[in-house]
């Protein structure tokens, strides 16, 4: 099913997987699925080849998705990606039934200035998918504190902009802590003419560093609630964790007061904590937990 028609009938539920390394099973990220789909999601996000690695990996999972009778979203980046390769792969895409894809620019591996493929930026990339496979329903990332490379919030809303009269047919936000600075840039781009649904992408707090790490490689704020669990807690992961399920659990219900289309889950193939925060959050499972 395409996420427009989900979008257009309710808020729409999702998570985000990974794909394996090269060389590694499945399997494991099955099981996982598996865990998630007791959730009921309406589409299931892969991401592709993030830093040049396992690059293409994520159709055998979109693959598994569909076979299982679930609604799939495909990454799609334009890192070194020439024209015909791209072609290519959402052909591969669309034989096995994707259709969705997120059209990216692509996190640049390390010591890259640009994507070394025939298009630089994710407009570029939608604007030829658009063109060359029309039936696909495509969706862009979108910043509520700004693409850390950004020359500026302006400019990196007006690519928003051009995104929407692109074609995309709905927006995925990065990670973002701060919900008052998600309020606020929801009603920035609105009021800027940016009409597209908009899927809160929601990265749960499980672990110190990563969460450190995440949270400053993508130039997002930290709220001081936030803030107090990270310095609360810097030698027992487990007591991270269980406070920062705590928060997350927080962290969702205002999403969901917040004016948005779709929430989305980061969910680091981490089934066991997603299930417990997605109870806690009073989401129905199909076990029944
Ligand atoms: P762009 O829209 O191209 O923007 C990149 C930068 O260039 C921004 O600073 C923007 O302001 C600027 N810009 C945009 N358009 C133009 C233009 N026409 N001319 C000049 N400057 C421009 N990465 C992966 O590698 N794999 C994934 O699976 C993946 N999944 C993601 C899922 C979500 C929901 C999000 C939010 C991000 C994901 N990323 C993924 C990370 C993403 O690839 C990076 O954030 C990347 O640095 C930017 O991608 P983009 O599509 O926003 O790029």
């Amino acid at each position: 099913m395409k996420i427009t028609e989900i979008l257009s009938k309710k808020r729409s539920f999702s998570f985000e997987v990974f794909p394996p390394k090269d060389g590694q099973p499945l399997e494991p990220l099955l099981g996982v699925l598996n865990e998630l789909y007791k959730f009921s999601p309406d589409f299931i996000s892969c991401t592709y080849g993030a830093g040049g690695t396992n690059k293409g990996r994520n159709i055998e999972i979109c693959d598994s998705v569909i076979k299982s009778g679930h609604t799939s979203l495909s990454h799609f980046t334009c890192i070194g990606g020439g024209r015909e390769e791209l072609i290519e792969v959402m052909d591969s895409y669309m034989a096995i039934g994707i259709e969705n894809v997120l059209a990216l620019r692509g996190d640049l591996p390390d010591g890259w200035s640009g994507t070394r493929g025939d298009f630089a930026h994710a407009d570029e990339l939608l604007a030829f998918i658009k063109e060359k496979r029309p039936s696909l329903c495509v969706g862009v990332a979108a910043y509520p504190e700004k693409h850390i490379q950004a020359d500026s919030f302006e400019s990196d809303i007006e690519y928003l902009k051009s995104k929407q009269t692109n074609g995309a047919d709905f927006m995925t936000t990065q990670l973002c802590h701060d919900i008052d600075a998600f309020d606020r840039f929801l009603e920035l781009v609105r009021g800027k003419g940016v009409k597209l649904p908009v899927i809160a992408g929601l990265m749960p707090v499980l672990f110190r560093e990563g969460t450190i790490r995440m949270t400053l490689s993508n130039g997002c704020s930290v709220p001081r609630e936030l803030s107090e669990i990270i310095g609360r807690y810097p030698d027992s992961p487990a007591d991270f964790k269980k406070a920062g399920k705590e928060y997350t659990v927080r962290q969702i219900e205002r999403f969901l007061n917040s004016g948005i289309d779709g929430l989305h889950i980061y969910s680091m193939n981490k089934h066991e904590d997603i299930s417990e925060i997605l109870i806690g959050a009073g989401f129905e499972h199909a076990a029944g937990v």
